[in-house]
């Protein structure tokens, strides 16, 4: 009888590639388990529903160090409609506000130029170009924020950025001066289409930025709940340098940004570009993730068990303060916090309910867990003892904002980098 071949245990079966180099994906970064879709709020009348849970399970390819989920779900499925609508967040605005004026300064943008926004979301950044008198195109895969953005005068195609879409895009409008990509880039599953797309995009002397978190951040911060499945690449600079270059691009400057937590904002011209000279900061940044190992396998190593005791953390206040007969509301609706919520196990029993400005979001309840979603003004009524917030990046602006719930002796607690309360 012939003898079955049987492949070496540790060879566990791979499902995906490297997005980037087609290498096998073997190495995990971290697993969070499985977790449903961030954005996929529950309305009352499907409460009692099966709801489809997928794995985040985060890989690093060893041959080009990019960190990655692979494509559990397609991307139709998660952005052809859903709720994030960006002018909520004051701080966001004015951050959009500064990025416009320092890019019309810089490179002398006018009449003649064209602005083409990838992933414009309701054109909350180019409001500002238009506000200028600067022609722009904002490129929008949700169709319901595209047609908010329209309706706000911005003009806008709701379509899938890639090679093809910006070939389109130039037989129509033409080449673009400036193309900002404000965190999209971590979100395409097709990476190489897109860059390959921007490559096209560009006219020979024009400037893409793209602000993306930085892994460095990630790691440094313990930031685990920025993990979600609409969220493909954790990118550092070592990886997107090689992305760039494989299509006829270079970064010619990087920003580090304290948005998301922590983002680095790239400046990327065409290879023979020789319009700007590169700026010493992209060597700075280099020497940082050197320092970090992030240009080695091994500075992606131990962040798995790090995750898991800041998980312990979390729940060990969330326990203590039930016990105490304390109550806990959450504020605020973001995906990092339903991956964190999910992860935990943090259910109503922990956590009565959380806030949100949006109203899109009002009487829904968050998926996976089930937390109920009030306005904010729940919060004076209810007068909670203990105020979580999600969005743990805007901690200060959000501790400002409910300043009034100080009077009757509230605290505030952020979950990230680990439990704190003040
Ligand atoms: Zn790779």
């Amino acid at each position: 009888m012939p003898t079955t071949t049987v492949e070496p245990a540790q060879r566990s079966k791979v499902t995906a590639d490297c997005r980037f180099c087609q290498s096998e994906l073997s190495v995990t970064f971290v697993d969070l388990g499985m977790s449903p879709l961030c954005e996929s709020f529950v309305p009352p009348e499907r409460l009692d529903a099966m709801e489809p849970f997928y794995p985040l399970h985060v890989r690093i390819c060893e041959r080009c160090l990019l960190v990655q989920l692979p494509e559990y779900v397609a991307p139709e499925e998660i952005f052809t409609e859903y709720a994030y609508f960006s002018a909520y967040s004051d701080s966001w605005v004015a951050h959009a506000r500064r990025y416009a004026d320092a890019m019309i300064a810089r490179y002398g943008l006018g009449a003649d130029s064209l602005v083409v926004e990838l992933a414009s979301n309701d054109g909350y950044l180019l409001q500002h170009f238009v506000a200028a008198g600067i022609p722009v195109l904002g490129v929008e895969p949700a169709q319901n924020v595209a047609r908010a953005a329209e309706a706000r005068g911005v003009r806008t195609v709701s379509v899938f950025f890639g090679e093809q879409a910006a070939r389109e895009i130039v037989a129509q409008h033409g080449h673009a001066s400036l193309v900002p990509a404000n965190n999209v880039l971590a979100h395409v599953p097709d990476i190489n289409d897109f860059v390959a797309g921007i490559a096209v995009l560009l006219a020979r002397d024009g400037v893409a930025t793209l602000e993306f978190p930085h892994i460095h951040r990630l790691i440094d911060g313990n930031q685990y709940d920025t993990i979600y499945h609409e969220h493909f690449s954790y990118l550092s600079l070592y990886a997107v340098e090689q992305i760039f270059g494989a299509h006829g691009l270079r970064v010619v400057d990087v920003e580090e940004l304290p948005t998301h937590g922590g983002s680095l904002r790239i400046f990327a011209r065409h290879a023979d570009d020789a319009t700007e000279p590169v700026s010493d900061r992209v060597a700075a940044l280099r020497a940082l993730e050197h320092e970090h190992a992030l240009d080695r396998l091994e500075g992606y190593q131990g962040f798995g068990p790090r995750v898991d005791e800041t998980k312990r953390r979390l729940l060990e206040f969330l326990i203590g303060a039930r016990r105490e007969g304390k109550r806990v509301a959450g504020y605020g609706a973001p995906g990092k916090g339903n991956t964190l919520l999910n992860h935990c196990g943090i259910r109503t029993d922990l956590l009565d309910y959380t806030v949100d400005r949006n109203p899109y979001k009002h009487g829904m309840f968050l998926p996976g867990t089930h937390i109920p979603i009030h306005p904010p003004e729940r919060i004076a009524e209810t007068k909670p003892d203990y105020i979580l917030i999600l969005p743990w990046n805007l901690r200060k602006e959000i501790s400002e904002q409910l300043a009034y719930a100080r009077d009757w002796g509230a605290k505030f607690v952020v979950p990230i980098p680990t439990v704190e309360v003040f």
